[in-house]
């Protein structure tokens, strides 16, 4: 069976210089961690990822992020996946859950 989150938590920043952190329990009871400032430096959207950029040596990730970022909400994206609303007003990564497992950040105290 593929891991699918049960349940999503958004935290509240820790601190005034950090944004908030989302907190996923997945269905063997793995609890994973995320800033939302990792999650949206890894939005994989195209825009983001520069995808229509030829250029073998541009840097692939958005730019420009605060790292008070913030998560204000989250979709569900069929079953494979979610889309995050980030305060920024960005929205158009699709984080399947093997990438969101990919950005866990758990074991450093997110
Ligand atoms: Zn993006």
């Amino acid at each position: 069976m593929p891991l699918v989150p049960e349940t999503i938590e958004i935290r509240l920043p820790k601190s005034k210089i950090a944004g908030n952190a989302i907190a996923i329990k997945w269905s063997n009871s793995r609890e994973t961690a995320h800033s939302s400032f990792t999650l949206r430096m890894g939005c994989p959207c195209a825009a983001c990822q520069k995808l229509h950029d030829p250029n073998p040596n541009v840097v692939r990730g958005p730019t420009g992020v605060s790292p008070r970022v913030e998560v204000i909400s989250f979709d569900w994206v069929g079953n494979y996946a979610l889309n995050f609303l980030f305060n920024d007003g960005h929205n158009s990564g699709i984080y399947n859950y093997n990438r969101i497992l990919e950005l866990d950040e758990s074991t450093n105290g997110v």
